[in-house]
């Protein structure tokens, strides 16, 4: 352990000043690569982590088995290849770097229409990784190799469904006999416990569009679960608290991060077979691969390139873009990154040179290239919808399992849940100072506080809403007005009203199993993953019928008592208030039937083994030899 922080505190002091440009040739070598092995990632680990037993009830290890009928109430109460760096292959720059003007950093028009997320806190204090036990099955497709490339990854750094979807898939793509590595930029905000168990894999120097300087590359691996986690470090790009700042900072950082991405594939001389990259974070990795990269190993792999929110595109003026990248002319055409008269779209582009395009939009995938959703891409993405596939995401059920869940106040699973699920409600209102009542209707609000997410809908409808059975919890941070909002109705509701403007995983989970129905009324949702999660913790979900949330919530039928949730279809807060109160007839009313549905979602397949087998026949069908 102490020789692990040495390397990495050596690692950190090798960056070059601002003024210290390395050249070329002599900056690739600069440092062997140290050879580090995979036991001795897998030893740096500390011991696993047990989750608190309960009490009462035995240590339960696996997920709930599934049922096939609902239980009724009358039941039962309660590798990678070492690298060996033999030669290494940087791309090879198209200009020459000292003829370009280094572009004003000042906001462009884009960057003031576009804001990157809002950047949520980091979870403070992740639950340490457990080690699973069980054997990895293995299925009997062909074995590939896969690279994610990616901006957040749970537990390292996550600010919402794409670090979710950075850590899952590629966990299941593992079990489908995937060679999966998720390359990550290594921000200063991660954790240090997880800091801590990176190994030194190796550095290198790369030069950078036309900044005419060497940048340090470092490489810090980590290894979990079968799946190799390698960070890209360099101090100048990645020591804010937080992975998203704004485009004049976020641009050139992940400009830098997608080159060094694929400098570090070719520098470990780990050449998958294919590369799947997440965003407009990563977007450039498929125009840097058939361009500056095409003629080094990592030209070779075939790319894919997912849009989990549509809404971030990355764009800025050409100038800057060009400098930052050292891309040649042809890229900046207006079939590739080219929009408007005089900005460079970064996922534009992406979606330009990736061999495939998916989006998390299940069977909606063609909503994409209407006006309403195509957010100005639509016209680009029906040019290039031969390539586009929909993929509806999954949750990951280990880390989502009320059944193992240590977080929870009492564990469950569907055979207990009817007698289970309130003890979970009461420890809630406990925790957040609300009025300690079984019988109340609680509904949960789990978000990024942005306009996306219906929030105005949502504060428009309070008052009649708080009728003295409901209670109302609200977690998420993000745009001032929602949260001082939230905290006014906080107020005025006591004991009522619970307003968390905060990040919090632990809570998040809480939530999903104390409440009893969970809020999603997004004026567009990609996929949208709390439905998925409050489902799995039989919480119902109340949604618009919008992208993926149309795609996984079957409206309930009275008539019938079939699906899964309360729905809406109109962006309208009557529309949305009616939702809630067909939600608080059946519950207060018809208990029975609410009881199935919460039965019912629990039994809903909503984990990530169909998608991601769907990702395995993607790769398949692009690495046909
Ligand atoms: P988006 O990616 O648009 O933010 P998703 O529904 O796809 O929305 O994913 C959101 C994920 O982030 C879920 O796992 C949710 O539980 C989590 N999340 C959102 N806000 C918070 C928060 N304030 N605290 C903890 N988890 C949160």
């Amino acid at each position: 352990m102490a020789e692990k922080k040495a390397k990495t505190t050596k690692s950190k002091a090798a960056q070059p000043k601002a003024d210290q440009a390395v050249p070329m040739e002599a900056a690739v070598s600069s440092q062997e690569p140290t050879a580090v092995k995979k036991t001795t990632a897998k030893k740096a680990g500390t011991p696993k982590k047990k989750a608190p037993a309960k009490k009462d009830e035995p240590a339960v290890k696996k997920a709930a088995p599934k049922k096939k009928t609902p239980v009724k109430k009358s039941q039962p109460a309660p590798a990678t290849e070492e690298a060996k760096a033999e030669e290494i292959f940087l791309p090879q720059e198209v200009n020459s770097p000292e003829q370009q003007p280094l572009p004003a950093a000042e906001e462009s028009p884009a960057a003031v229409q576009e804001t990157a997320p809002a950047a949520e806190e980091i979870n403070p204090v992740p639950a340490v990784p457990e080690q699973p036990k069980e054997e990895i099955p293995m299925y009997d497709t062909p074995r590939r190799s896969v690279a994610f490339i990616g901006s957040e990854c749970h537990p390292f750094v996550k600010t919402g469904g794409l670090g979710d979807v950075m850590y899952a898939l590629p966990r299941e793509l593992v079990k489908q006999n995937c060679d999966v590595r998720v390359i990550l930029p290594r921000y200063a905000c991660i954790p240090q416990q997880y800091q801590d168990r990176m190994v030194y894999r190796g550095e290198f120097y790369m030069d950078l569009g036309f900044t005419g300087r060497s940048y340090y590359v470092g490489i810090m691996e980590y290894i979990w679960d079968g799946v190799v986690y390698d960070f890209i470090d360099n101090q100048e790009f990645f020591t804010e608290g937080r992975p998203y700042v704004n485009l004049v900072d976020d641009i050139p950082k992940y400009c830098f991060f997608s080159k060094a991405a694929l400098a570090a594939l070719n520098y470990m001389n780990w050449i998958p077979d294919i590369i799947h990259c997440h965003d407009w974070q990563a977007a450039l990795v498929p125009v840097f691969q058939k361009t500056l990269f095409k003629d080094s190993p990592v030209g070779r792999a075939k790319s894919v390139l997912t849009i989990h929110n549509l809404r971030f595109q990355g764009i800025y003026n050409i100038p800057t873009i060009r400098y930052w990248t050292g891309l040649p002319d042809e890229v900046f055409q207006m079939g590739a990154l080219k929009q408007g008269y005089e900005d460079a779209n970064m996922l534009k582009g992406g979606l330009a040179y990736a061999d495939r395009i998916t989006t998390v939009r299940g069977t909606y995938a063609w909503e994409l290239q209407t006006p309403e959703y195509g957010h100005k891409l639509e016209e680009h993405l029906q040019y290039h919808s031969y390539k586009l596939r929909g993929i509806v995401n999954g949750i990951d059920y280990d880390m989502w399992n009320p059944a193992t869940d240590f977080n929870l106040a009492v564990n469950y699973d569907i055979t207990n849940v009817l007698d289970r699920k309130w003890q979970n409600k009461m420890a809630l209102q406990s925790e957040l100072g609300l009025v300690q009542d079984g019988g109340k209707f609680v509904i949960g609000l789990i978000s990024r506080l942005t306009n996306q997410k219906g929030l105005d809908l949502v504060n428009a409808i309070v008052p009649q809403v708080m009728d003295g059975n409901t209670q109302v919890v609200v977690l998420g941070t993000g745009d001032k007005v929602y949260e001082d909002t939230f905290r006014y109705y906080e107020n005025a509701y006591k004991g009522m009203f619970s307003a968390c403007i905060q990040y919090d995983e632990g809570r998040a989970h809480r939530i999903y199993a104390g409440a009893d129905a969970l809020l999603v009324p997004s004026r567009f949702e990609p996929c949208g993953l709390t439905q998925l999660n409050a489902m799995h913790y039989g919480t119902l979900p109340i949604v618009r019928e919008t992208g993926g949330l149309k795609d996984t919530v079957e409206p309930y039928n009275t008539a019938n008592g079939a699906g899964n949730g309360f729905t809406f279809d109109r962006y309208d807060a009557g529309l949305l208030l009616d939702a809630i109160n067909r939600a608080k007839t059946e519950y207060f009313l018809n208990r029975y039937h609410w009881d199935e549905v919460v039965q019912r979602d629990m039994d809903k397949d909503v984990s990530w083994q169909n998608s991601a087998r769907q990702y395995k026949d993607l790769y398949l069908e692009l690495t046909q030899w």
